[in-house]
């Protein structure tokens, strides 16, 4: 079994809603358990700011799949929960990243694991401190908590206080 570690995003149509389904599939694949899940956070848009505000979380999922296998269900689930664009950082109803699998370190054309974002994005790092403050990053070697607190970025992230999903 692995622990796959995914951060979660829609800033289109009914954001909670779409977050608490692609969750509650995601745990019910067969061989995938949830493990963890994050409070909402309320984000505001990174890159491209021309848009409404995300809703973001960080969930931890067991799996049996292996790493391509489990990226192609995150790539599943964004085609079945509906996005709408594949603009670069533009609106979407459901962005599913990879930010970890375990400890692997892994590069082809279509999948970078640990996700390149994760260590400058306020976005995925609370969230992630929130259900696994002390996981070290594999390739910086830098707990999530330590990323955190070295963060220049400042863009704006609340913390809704409510998890989308009853804890497992
Ligand atoms: P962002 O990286 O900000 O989430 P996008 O969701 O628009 O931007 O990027 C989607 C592309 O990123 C996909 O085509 C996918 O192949 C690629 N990608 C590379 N590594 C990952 C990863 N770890 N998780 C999710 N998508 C990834
Ligand atoms: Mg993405």
């Amino acid at each position: 079994m692995q622990l796959a570690t995914i951060g979660m995003g829609s800033n289109l149509g009914d954001r909670e809603t779409t977050l608490r389904e692609a969750i509650l599939w995601l745990g019910a694949g067969c061989g995938n358990r949830l493990r963890s899940c994050s409070s909402l956070y309320e984000t505001e848009p990174f890159g491209k700011t021309d848009q409404g505000w995300f809703l973001n979380c960080v969930i931890q999922i067991e799996t049996s799949l292996d790493l391509l296998g489990f990226f192609n269900l995150l790539q599943e689930g964004e085609a079945r929960f509906g996005r709408i664009r594949r603009e670069r950082w533009g609106p979407r109803t459901l962005d599913l990243d990879l930010l970890f699998f375990g400890d692997a370190v892994y590069s082809d054309s279509e999948l970078t694991v640990p996700h390149p974002g994760v260590a400058n994005r306020r976005f995925v790092l609370e969230p992630l401190c929130e259900v696994a403050p002390d996981f070290v990053h594999p390739s910086l070697g830098e707990t999530a908590r330590t990323l955190l607190g070295q963060l220049a970025e400042s863009s704006r992230v609340v913390c809704l206080g409510s998890p989308p999903v009853v804890q497992p």
